[in-house]
């Protein structure tokens, strides 16, 4: 009888009890090829020696300071790193614990903007359907999933949620993909101009949509339509990285790739690649210096923010990403790879659609090609896609089945950035 209070209630895990490169170990001895990188955190693999041994060295030097009294040398570094390869603008990063902690904060920094610029007015946000932003109450009540927000939708404050960017079902037979992009940004501007437009915080959205409805790669130009709508009428935006960012898309950053800059942008995942929890918020300078001259405040904090450890961890493990060209293999091997997925899947009769970038694909899975029906909820296939693979030793991250009722069943790839095509 366990006392851990997991996930699934009537059912215990496989115990891991060690690990290497590509592969998790569990306590019988069973090896398995981690192909999602958990959920698409293991950026680097496991055991990386030099990650192990920077993290020795930090807890010999300092394990913990509270972030009231000081900061920490290695907390510094890894924050000065992040804003040199940062998007334009940007000018501090905020080191938190993981992504949904990222998520809240960023949500209460574009708040707290507009209370010291005079703007107290603005209340609301808006988001996307079929998105995940994290389990706390604030990520949660703008996130999109309708499946993690039901039993709690009546505590979560109000948010609007408009159209994801979702080609494969929503893309309409007579329109473009750019066609597309601009209905979606038309559809945006209109929930401001509903909600009223000087009462917007800020449009929150994934760059890249992960742990929803499958990889969800916007078309091009839809983000430069929707910055164009937000800077029209004085809304933030915040692109949420915490699962497509930090390489995994084959750019450092995905918003690289649309050619926009946030106003907020959270990262977490690969950031510290799983050696620790840690997340982080990449913030425009004039969102600070408004607090800075301002209140001289942030009103939030954690007892974790800046934890030495975890930014130990980090910096080792976007210094080992950035000197072994990673970002740059991703992107070149990421193609070989959609191809082969392609190769080996696209025929599949309940195969519907294959997308991705770099080293983050999904798949989804269909009852019927030719209508793109869903399979049942009830069939629970993408659990039975997950052990079936677990019992042949592959990690894949399966999700869906219940989102909204009917999207069905998607299946995420997000190896490890040291993946070689033989994997
Ligand atoms: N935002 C996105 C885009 C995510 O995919 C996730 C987790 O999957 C989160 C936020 C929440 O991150 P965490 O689970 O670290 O709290």
């Amino acid at each position: 009888m366990t006392h851990v209070f997991h996930r699934h209630l009537r059912q215990t895990p496989p115990v891991a009890a060690g690990s290497h490169g590509m592969f998790i170990r569990d306590a019988e001895g069973r090896e398995y090829l981690d192909a999602s990188g958990g959920a698409a955190v293991s950026s680097l693999g496991h055991a990386h020696p030099e990650v192990l041994a920077a993290m020795h060295a930090q807890i010999d030097k300092l394990a913990y300071a509270h972030t009231s009294f000081f900061t920490s040398e290695v907390a510094e570094q890894l924050a000065d790193e992040m804003i040199g390869s940062a998007p334009e603008g940007m000018s501090h990063v905020y080191l938190v614990s993981g992504g949904s902690e990222a998520v809240e904060s960023a949500l209460k920094m574009a708040r707290q903007y507009f209370v010291e610029i005079g703007q107290p007015q603005r209340t609301h946000f808006i988001a996307r359907r079929q998105s995940y932003h994290g389990n706390t109450l604030g990520a949660l009540a703008v996130g999109g999933n309708a499946w993690r927000r039901e039993p709690f939708a009546p505590i979560l404050v109000p948010a609007t949620h408009v159209s994801p960017c979702y080609p494969y079902r929503e893309q309409r037979d007579d329109e473009s993909a750019g066609q597309y992009g601009l209905r979606l940004a038309a559809e945006l501007e209109a929930a401001i101009l509903a909600q009223g437009a000087d009462r917007v915080i800020a449009f929150v959205a994934e760059t890249v949509g992960g742990a929803t409805a499958g990889v969800l790669t916007p078309v091009p130009g839809y983000f430069k339509a929707v910055r164009a709508v937000c800077d029209k009428y004085g809304v933030l935006l915040i692109l949420d990285e915490v699962m497509c960012g930090m390489g995994r898309t084959g750019s450092l950053h995905a918003c690289e790739q649309e050619g926009v800059v946030p106003d907020l942008m959270t990262v977490a995942k690969g950031l510290g690649g799983g050696y620790q929890p840690v997340g982080a918020v990449l913030a425009q300078r004039r969102i600070v210096e408004a607090m800075s001259s301002g209140s001289g405040f942030f009103q939030h904090g954690h007892t974790y923010l800046g934890h030495p450890m975890a930014c130990a961890a980090a910096l080792a493990v976007q210094r080992v990403i950035r000197r072994d060209g990673l970002v740059a293999k991703v992107r070149e091997d990421g193609v070989a790879f959609g191809a082969m997925l392609a190769e080996a899947l696209g025929a599949h009769p309940h195969v519907g659609d294959i997308r991705g970038r770099g080293f983050f694909w999904g798949i989804e899975l269909v009852a019927d090609r030719a209508s793109k029906t869903p399979f049942d909820p009830a069939l629970k296939v993408n659990a039975t896609v997950k052990k079936d693979a677990m019992a042949r030793g592959l990690l894949c991250y399966p999700f869906g089945g219940t989102v909204d009722g009917r999207l069905g069943d998607h299946v995420l790839l997000a190896p490890p950035f040291i993946a070689t095509r033989q994997d």
